[in-house]
């Protein structure tokens, strides 16, 4: 009995989302930009939602992470983390679970930058919220971070500000400010696609370097099925709004059966 009450708690999902239905308030009534949306991520498992713009990604990525703003959305069914019912938790509950077991990176990294501050001390900042430290102990985590997502000179570049720093390197700095935690789940929402090509494949390369080194499990939303392939061990396939499809990514690729998962693929060169 015990022994199958272990094997249940081996396999349980990091996150599990099940009937997720989220809305947004429109004059007297309320609009769903997600209906019924369920899946599972287990642990290390690299899982891509992938739709064209305005399908549901981000709502969808911003429903798990509880970012939307409470007066106007709305959530309905379960999202697990790590067992734990995150629909309906209070906010500061909500605030030590994003600190704790989840972070998100997105497109652009600018935006959750402080202009004025040096990325050294944000990124400090952000360890200190999360860990009894020492300001000494949390600089040496800083550059142990930036060198982890190969900041080159890391240690040099530890008192420069954001607009320094390239497109691409912003990235790694929003990635190693996600890593500060030390989360299980990493939510990744289109994190290249403001970038050039030859650094998108850089920046999907150290996501996939990473999720190996920290063991953590990522949900990888984009709108490219080339990325799919290049990251996702399973891919969800959304079109307005709804799940039309999802299963290993060899499987989306090669039978793939929904018409709007075909014309994704056509796209892919
Ligand atoms: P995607 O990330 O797939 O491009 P989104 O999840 O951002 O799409 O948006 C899905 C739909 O929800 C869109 O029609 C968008 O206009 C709508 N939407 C997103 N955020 C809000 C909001 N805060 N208030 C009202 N509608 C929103
Ligand atoms: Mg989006």
């Amino acid at each position: 009995m015990s022994g199958t009450e272990d094997r249940t708690e081996s396999i349980q999902p990091v996150l599990s989302v099940s009937n997720l239905t989220t809305s947004f308030r429109v004059g007297d009534g309320w609009r769903q930009v997600v209906r019924n949306l369920s899946f599972d991520i287990k642990p290390k498992e690299t899982v891509a939602i992938v739709g064209e713009s305005g399908s549901g990604k981000s709502v969808t990525s911003l429903s798990i992470m509880q970012l939307l703003p409470k007066n106007v959305s709305r959530i309905e069914g379960s999202i697990r983390l790590k067992g734990r019912e995150l629909v309906g938790l209070d906010q500061e509950s909500m605030r030590r679970v994003r600190g704790n077991d989840v972070s998100m990176i997105f497109q652009e990294p600018m935006t959750s930058l402080n202009p004025i501050f040096p990325i050294g001390k944000q990124i400090a900042e952000a360890i200190l919220c999360h860990r009894d430290m020492s300001r000494a102990e949390a600089r040496a985590e800083v550059l142990r971070l930036l060198e982890k997502v190969r900041i080159p000179n890391a240690k040099g570049r530890f008192d420069e500000y954001p607009h320094q720093f390239s497109g691409g390197m912003r990235q790694r700095v929003m990635i190693a400010m996600a890593l500060a935690s030390r989360p299980k789940l990493l939510i990744a929402d289109e994190p290249t696609t403001a970038l050039d090509v030859t650094i998108q494949g850089q920046i999907l390369d150290l996501i996939k370097l990473l999720q190996e080194e920290e063991g953590m499990s990522v949900l990888f939303i984009t709108h490219d099925m080339g990325v799919v392939a290049e990251v996702s061990d399973r891919t969800i396939v959304m079109f307005r709004g709804e799940m039309v499809e999802q299963g290993s990514t060899d499987a989306i690729f090669n039978r793939g059966q929904h018409p709007y998962t075909r014309a994704l693929l056509s796209a892919v060169p």
